[in-house]
């Protein structure tokens, strides 16, 4: 049987709570499909105060804005959020399979917003498959959401705001951080971030990386090396650490599977950090009546996930004629928030990567498989 929905939601991270909330508030109904058990994306892990604006939250805990995102929803009964539920497929006919349990469930939604997040890059090297070598989004989940201590000691792989946050934190959670080493000649992330680090006594190297892991079935150490201007390994440079475990933070990449599958045109856009879909301002894709928001579009942050979130849930809301000027109005401001969070510094390798995505990719709706209006 297919089921009927007015907007369908894949993901119920930050852009996707926010998508809902947006929708629901000018009339629409809206399905949320999070395949966690608990909805809330990244922020549920995030234990530390957020940057950002103040009208963003600002100063608040990451999950302290999930829990109050999930509050406010809980009241509106217009939002169902399905948890469990894996979105599978996305099809030219416009229907959206799920998994739940060993139940398949398909959908048949009038409007669909993608808002799947992101997936975290690994790193190839000897070793690199030993119990012990983790992402930074494993570890924080183990240290953050099911109170486990992770490791003794933590070889960190990675200098930008990911690594400095989750080094930090294992400090606090009385884990020992080797090092830090980032291949790049500069620490990645925010210096507020990198200065805490410094204070705590745990070394950044730059130009450094990991060369192999030592251990027989697990992690027992790692070999590091310097690395020239063009990334090559400088000979006779290498250098024994003693590590439980080695945290790969390298990075994310947009997790676009659905928009692939959906016949949405997508670009190779450095800057967003992956193939994103081609978007308008509303956040529609080339295929009309699908939206895609926050990390998705591109790697950036919490706080700009939600606005997106904001601006496609009201478009698809007005594009099916509930309070339609009420909808565009909210969807203005929406994007008028979003112009200004990307206004400070560093907001300029987004802005040049959303520049080139547009340039590039020319935002022309194809229409291919039109949704129902
Ligand atoms: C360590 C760390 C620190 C950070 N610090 C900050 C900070 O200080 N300030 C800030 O603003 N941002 C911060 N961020 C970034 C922020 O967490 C992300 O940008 C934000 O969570 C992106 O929101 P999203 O909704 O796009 O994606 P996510 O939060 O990743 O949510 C996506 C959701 O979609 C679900 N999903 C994916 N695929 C499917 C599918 N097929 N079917 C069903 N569900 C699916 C996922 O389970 C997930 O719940 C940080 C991130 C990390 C990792």
């Amino acid at each position: 049987m297919i089921q009927d929905a007015e907007i369908l939601v894949v993901g119920g991270g930050p852009a996707g709570l926010c998508a809902a909330q947006a929708a629901a508030e000018t009339g629409a109904k809206v399905l949320v499909l999070e395949r966690d058990y608990a909805p809330g994306g990244q922020l549920v892990k995030q234990t530390h105060k957020f940057f950002g604006s103040e009208k963003q939250r600002a100063g608040e805990r990451g999950f302290q804005i999930g829990e109050d995102l999930l509050k406010e929803i809980g009241t509106n009964t217009r939002i169902r959020i399905m948890t469990e539920t894996t979105v599978l497929g996305c099809y030219e006919d416009g229907v959206i399979t799920a998994l739940r349990g060993n139940k398949h469930l398909k959908f048949r939604p009038k409007r669909l917003i993608i808002t799947t997040g992101a997936a975290e890059k690994f790193l190839a090297f000897p070793g690199n498959d030993l119990p012990g070598v983790y992402g930074a989004g494993a570890v924080q989940t183990l240290m953050n959401v099911a109170g486990v201590k992770p490791a003794e000691r933590v070889l960190m792989v990675g200098s930008g705001n990911i690594g400095l946050i989750v080094s930090y934190q294992l400090k606090q959670a009385g884990v020992e951080i080797a090092a830090i080493v980032e291949a790049a000649p500069r620490i990645g992330g925010y210096l507020v971030h990198a200065s805490k680090i410094r204070r705590a006594g745990i070394p950044i190297m730059t130009g450094w990386t990991v060369k192999q892991v030592l251990g027989d079935g697990q992690v027992e150490g790692a070999v590091i090396c310097q690395l020239d201007d063009k990334f090559q390994r400088i000979p006779e440079t290498e250098r024994k650490v003693e590590c439980d475990v080695i945290c790969l933070a390298v990075g994310l990449t947009p997790l676009t599977e659905l928009c692939w599958q959906a016949g949405c045109e997508m670009k190779f856009v450095r800057e967003l950090s992956g193939h994103v879909p081609v978007v308008n301002d509303n956040l529609e894709t080339t295929r009309s009546g699908i939206y895609a928001a926050g990390d998705v579009t591109g790697i950036e942050e919490a706080s700009s996930a939600m606005v997106e979130g904001r601006v496609a849930g009201y478009a698809a809301a007005e594009s099916l004629g509930h309070s339609p000027e009420i909808a565009a109005q909210r969807r203005e401001e929406a994007i008028g928030d979003l112009r200004q969070l990307r206004a400070g510094p560093t907001g300029g390798k987004i802005n040049a990567g959303i520049e080139k995505m547009k340039r590039e990719g020319g935002a022309v709706h194809v229409n291919l498989y039109r949704y129902s209006h």
